[in-house]
């Protein structure tokens, strides 16, 4: 039986990479869909913003879906940018001004402690849902470092390493990130919900 393949509520193509890198599964993303659902993360959390996403896709399509929800919290600050992170400084996806924001907003502080956090759900034609967190920890440099990654990745340094986000190389950063910590749980649910999406030399 030919099945669709499992579709990830984002057209943001770094995030679609790194997830599908994880999973070992292959992804479509909302661009590769000829009409798109519209959705609206109105919620409050990283749990209510990716349920809305996952559960919207998965009724669009009525199959399968998985989306992540992701932002920067700043203990300073208040857990600020958390699910704002995207359009921290105005506009959705600027992310030189949003680190530009960040550092101005951080100006003189001492506690410059920080965590990406990656909220997945993963949401089926029947009704399942699932929804699991990973957790990144680390501090806010003074000054942007490093060209890989996207976001806030060249202000970010995870605990234990005197690189950023951005400079620690992709299997470094696949392997400790939030969404790194987030696949590994998904992946161990006790019912796998993934393990149609494997081919047979995965399982
Ligand atoms: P979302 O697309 O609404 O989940 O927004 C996530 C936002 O959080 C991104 O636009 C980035 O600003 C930030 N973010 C999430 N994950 C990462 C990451 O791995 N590196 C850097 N920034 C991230």
């Amino acid at each position: 039986m030919t099945k669709n393949p499992l579709t990830f509520a984002s057209g943001n193509a770094h995030k679609c990479e790194e997830i599908q890198d994880m999973l070992g599964v292959a992804l479509r993303s909302l661009r590769d869909l000829d009409d798109p659902p519209e959705l609206i993360e109105d919620g409050d959390s990283f749990e209510a913003n990716a349920l809305i996403k996952a559960r919207g896709l998965a009724a669009h399509l009525n199959g399968w879906a998985l989306a992540d929800d992701s932002g920067l919290s700043v203990e300073a600050l208040g857990g600020a940018p958390g699910i704002h992170s995207a359009r921290f400084a105005g506009v959705h996806g600027d992310d030189a001004a949003n680190n530009r924001l960040l550092l101005e907003k951080l100006r003189g502080e001492d506690n410059r402690r920080a965590k990406f956090v990656c909220v997945l759900a993963l949401c089926g034609p029947d009704g399942e849902e699932w929804v699991v967190r990973g957790e990144c920890h680390g501090e806010i440099a003074h000054e942007a470092s490093g060209e890989n990654g996207f976001g806030y990745d060249p202000l970010f340094h995870p605990c234990g390493y005197e690189k950023s986000f951005a400079e620690v190389g992709e299997e470094v950063k696949n392997r400790i990130s939030h969404r790194a910590e987030a696949v590994k749980t998904i992946l161990t649910l006790p019912a796998q919900p993934l393990q149609q999406f494997l081919t047979s030399e995965q399982k």
